[in-house]
């Protein structure tokens, strides 16, 4: 199995290269932001819940994004592997994936890290914020506040995949196309 984890902050491109990836490599797709805002837009109970952290540019609590993705694991069986996108966002999360893999005998083979400078990912989500309607890309201290839980909780999740000799920074600056150019010669190279 191939199995990716898509990193970087928000704004690095990772739901727009997933698509592309998926496509071309036949993996699933696993966005954690995804699963939550279609739970937020069926009003389901965790979607609530999830929506006073989501609005603050803050973290939903591991237990919730770990159960979630339990379930999307175990309803694929026969898929050629994963692409997780925003997920894990905690090293508690990484861990938890790993044990999950392990399970299924197919580990993560490698993480593909993003990297946008800050200037860059403030315009690109506001941008998509004016096309989206994202409420969290519609106001600028909420994206910062989402920049710095980035920079505190979810970048040690680059270190714990580095000790595995597993992580991989890709330059996420330039034409969409090039940087997918980027991620496809890095994981034929795995
Ligand atoms: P982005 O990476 O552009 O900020 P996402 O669509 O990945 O946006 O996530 C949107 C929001 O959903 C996050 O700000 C957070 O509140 C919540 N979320 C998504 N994934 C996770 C996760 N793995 N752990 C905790 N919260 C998450």
């Amino acid at each position: 199995m191939l199995n990716l984890v898509l990193f970087g902050p928000p704004g690095a491109g990772k739901g727009t290269q997933a698509a592309k990836l998926l496509e071309k490599y036949q993996l699933v797709h696993l966005s954690t932001g995804d699963i939550l805002r279609s739970e937020l837009a069926a009003q389901t109970e965790l979607g609530l819940e999830a929506k006073k952290f989501m609005e603050k540019g803050e973290l939903v609590s591991d237990a919730v994004v770990i159960g979630m993705i339990e379930g999307k694991i175990d309803s694929n069986t026969g898929a050629k592997g994963f692409i997780f996108d925003g997920f894990p966002r905690t090293t508690a999360q990484a861990k938890a994936l790993d044990k999950m893999l392990e399970k299924k005998n197919s580990p993560i083979t490698c993480m593909l890290a993003l990297e946008v400078e800050k200037e860059e990912l403030i315009k690109r989500l506001l941008l998509r914020g004016k096309d989206s309607g994202r409420a969290d890309d519609q106001d600028q201290s909420i994206i910062e506040n989402r920049i710095k839980v980035y920079n505190s909780e979810t970048t040690p999740v680059k270190d714990y995949y580095e000790a595995q000799d597993k992580y991989q920074g890709i330059r996420g600056m330039g034409s969409i196309e090039d940087i997918f150019g980027r991620l496809c010669e890095a994981i034929d190279n795995l």
